[in-house]
């Protein structure tokens, strides 16, 4: 007979769950019921009724008693109408783009592997790089204006030889794009991939993906979030098949759902739509750039994506926040972030009338 005791749960949890978890946090998700929701770079504006209505009758008829197409082959062919996607290059599809990062994180980023990506940044590059227990380097970018250090970035990367470089194009939280020569260098002295990503692609003239095959070791990402599509979960992954059909063994079967890729496949059929809303919000981005730069104590960058960061001088991030939630106004504090990003704040770009609603309540927030 053992004499061991049983142990506590809380033993248990210590002995089995990987001592990385204890030290990670999870992508926090804030309450936003009853509140005019401008912190997730969502698209403000619904579909059209004749195209909702066919939505319905796809719903209607979609076969959820059977696994979907595993491939979801007639949504890639759709996605490379509408999103140029050269031929020859191969499609991963992803349930959203975030699982596409832990696809490749996993792939080819495990224990002792370096995950680089310069900060501020997406924070799920980190917090995928922490729960695969890769090593994660983040290299400052210029303070000013947000651009990349190439000197740091190239030194970073022949330092800590990375299996993957994430840029995103335009980056979040800054909203600019980096300069295209300095991605081309990073591209070419990286020893792993180097992975675009260009998920506000819809909101910027700027693109990688008729470039792709100047490299070997660049993949594009794209997702459908941020054009209207976010509920769906729909990310891209675009690349060389040499690569792609390795990541794809991570992949789980059927990842992308029936009701995902008949709906996708029928929005996309009118992408006409989703560029109209991305055109609105360009222009209403430019009209609340404006507005914001003529507010004391608030200071915008530019954004080629559909948000915009801003410091505010006089008033600290924390309170100006907490004042414009009691307004009925959810936008998302970066402050804590990043040293850089002290006081700092991030506001999507909305409907006319929600950044109205928005710069009002910002004001009075600063006034008082
Ligand atoms: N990349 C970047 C740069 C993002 O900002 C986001 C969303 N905030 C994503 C990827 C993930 O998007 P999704 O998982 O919705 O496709």
């Amino acid at each position: 007979m053992g004499t061991n005791r049983k142990p506590s749960p809380e033993e248990r949890l210590q002995q089995w769950i990987k001592p990385e978890l204890f030290e990670a946090s999870a992508y926090y998700v804030p309450d936003a019921d009853g509140l005019i929701k401008l912190d997730a770079m969502e698209n403000p504006f619904i579909l059209p009724d004749e195209l909702r209505e066919k939505i319905r009758e796809v719903i209607s008829d979609a076969e959820i008693n059977r696994y979907p197409d595993p491939n979801a082959c007639n949504l890639k062919k759709s996605l490379r109408e509408v999103m140029d996607i050269p031929e020859d290059m191969a499609i991963i599809l992803g349930n959203g783009s975030d699982e596409l990062i832990q696809i490749i994180a996993l792939a080819v980023a495990h224990s002792g592997k370096t995950i680089l990506a310069p900060q501020p940044g997406f924070v799920m590059y980190k917090i995928i790089a922490d729960t695969v227990g890769a090593r994660f380097i983040g290299v400052d970018l210029n303070c000013d204006d947000f651009s990349l250090d190439s000197e740091a970035m190239l030194s970073a990367i022949d330092q800590y030889q990375p299996a993957v470089v994430f840029l995103a194009y335009p980056n979040n939280p800054t909203g600019n794009l980096f300069d295209e020569n300095t991605i081309s260098e990073i591209v070419n002295v990286a020893p792993g991939l180097v992975v675009l990503d260009e998920a506000y692609s819809a909101f910027s003239e700027k693109s990688f993906m008729q470039r792709i095959e100047e490299f070997d070791n660049l993949l594009v990402m794209r997702t459908l979030s941020k054009s209207g599509l976010a509920g769906l979960r729909l990310g891209i992954l675009v690349g060389p098949a040499l690569w792609l059909n390795q990541l794809d063994k991570i992949r789980l079967p059927y990842n992308i759902n029936t009701l995902s890729q008949k709906l996708a496949e029928l929005i996309l059929s009118q992408y006409e739509i989703l560029q109209q809303q991305a055109e609105i919000i360009c222009a209403n981005r430019s009209t609340l750039f404006k507005q914001l730069q003529e507010i004391d104590g608030v200071s915008p960058w530019k954004s080629s994506a559909n948000f915009i960061l801003f410091k505010t001088t006089n008033t600290s991030a924390d309170i100006i926040s907490a004042a414009l939630i009691e307004q009925g106004i959810l936008i998302k504090n970066v402050s804590g972030n990043f040293p850089a990003l002290k006081d700092c704040l991030r506001v999507t770009v909305g409907t006319e009338d929600e950044n109205e609603a928005f710069v009002v309540a910002l004001k009075l927030a600063i006034s008082s």
